[in-house]
């Protein structure tokens, strides 16, 4: 089974009041610790010999994905030098190598750099082309620009330009959302990703969401037009929030869903191989200052069961607008699926709520919305 590579850039020049992940405003010395840490944690995963997880049977790495954080800060010199580190200490063959960007700042001068350092997929954080949406995210870029970016992008010749864009946000209203999904559908995406603003308590943006709450059908309905315009356009479903045309669905998110194995570098980046996941610190001063004291960077290791493991791989692939195959994650982690969830999963069938066909289980495209709460059946 092939492995992915998560490089987690821990850096955003501003905090979306929204946000919930881990970043920091990026300094000289907070950059130097991250390229530090990062070779001392590939020595060590390396040294560790990682693949050794319970259940793990040998990892063959072919994508490469650096996340954040906002990576587009980087300049193509250190993009080349993260794939350098994949292709040296883990001896991946990358087949796709994605680079998350935001539109905005110095990275629409770095495009044809990113290109030729091997990025083949950019995913670009649009979110909206609408300014007043933009304003009211908190985002540090306008829709003009946004636009420009994408379209620079696409001029620099990524084998997929993916573009995110967020629904649920207060004060948008339907013909917003449809004239951003117009005009997303004109850059000709290969990939969209739709998500719903999440409130996350203890966030700026709770407020904001207190103030002006979101009509919740409302930011259903407007999913549901987008992805029919996404469909209509050639771009397929293949996971809740996930479309692409096809042959371009992201190879290296397909690993997380298909409970396949992969490896996270950096602080707060998360890991999952074989039997085993685990996530680093999340902090860059812990997370480098552990590595450089030559301790764990590992702030929680769990090692799960096969009957834990077998029904996360159930739960994570329901994602999928495939679904799963229980005989094969049965075979897999040597449990019966059947006879642990069955009552489960007959109860689910009977309700409409899961499509069964022999050992395929998948949830109904229309269902996939609610999926949290179906899954949170089994
Ligand atoms: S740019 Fe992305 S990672 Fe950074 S704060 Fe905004 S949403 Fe979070």
């Amino acid at each position: 089974m092939t492995a992915g590579l998560y490089v987690h850039f821990p850096f955003c020049a501003a905090k979306c009041p929204y946000c919930h992940f881990y970043s920091e405003r990026p300094t000289a010395a907070g950059l130097r610790a991250w390229r530090e840490g990062l070779v001392r944690e590939a020595e060590a995963a390396e040294a560790a010999e990682t693949d050794r997880a319970p259940g793990a049977d040998g990892l063959r790495f072919d994508t490469l994905y650096i996340g954040g954080g906002t990576p587009s800060l980087l300049a193509p010199g250190e993009v080349a030098a993260a794939r350098g580190l994949a292709e040296t200490r883990f001896g991946a063959a990358i087949a796709e190598f994605t680079l998350e960007a935001n539109p905005g700042g110095e990275g629409e001068g770095f495009l044809g750099g990113w290109r030729d350092a091997g990025v083949t997929r950019l995913s670009v954080g649009a979110q909206s082309f609408d300014d007043a949406v933009l304003r009211t995210l908190g985002r540090g870029h306008t829709a003009g620009e946004a636009l420009r970016f994408c379209r620079a992008a696409r001029r620099a010749g990524f084998d997929v330009l993916a573009v995110d864009l967020m629904t649920g946000i207060p004060g948008e209203s339907a013909g917003s959302a449809a004239r951003s999904v117009r005009t997303l559908l004109d850059l000709e995406p290969d990939h969209v990703s739709v998500y719903f603003l999440e409130s996350v308590e203890g966030l700026p943006f709770e407020e904001e969401l207190r103030r002006r709450p979101v009509d919740e059908d409302a930011a259903v309905e407007a999913f549901r037009r987008a992805a029919d315009a996404l469909e209509a356009a050639g771009l397929r479903r293949y996971e809740v929030s996930n479309f692409a045309r096809p042959g371009r669905e992201c190879r290296h998110n397909l690993k997380y869903w298909r409970y396949g194995p992969f490896l996270g570098l950096g602080p707060a980046a998360g890991s999952h191989i074989g039997r085993r996941r685990w996530t680093n610190l999340p902090s860059l001063a812990a997370w480098s200052e552990a590595l450089g004291e030559g301790r764990s960077p590992r702030a929680e290791v769990v090692e799960l069961d096969a009957a834990e493991a077998a029904r996360e791989a159930l739960v994570v692939g329901l994602r999928l607008v495939e679904g799963v195959d229980i005989r094969a994650i049965g075979e897999r982690f040597g449990v019966d699926l059947a006879a642990l969830h069955g009552r489960a999963i007959d109860e689910l069938v009977a309700d409409g709520l899961v499509i069964r066909s022999g050992d395929r289980l998948r949830i109904p495209p229309d269902r996939l919305l609610v999926s949290n709460s179906i899954l949170s059946r089994l």
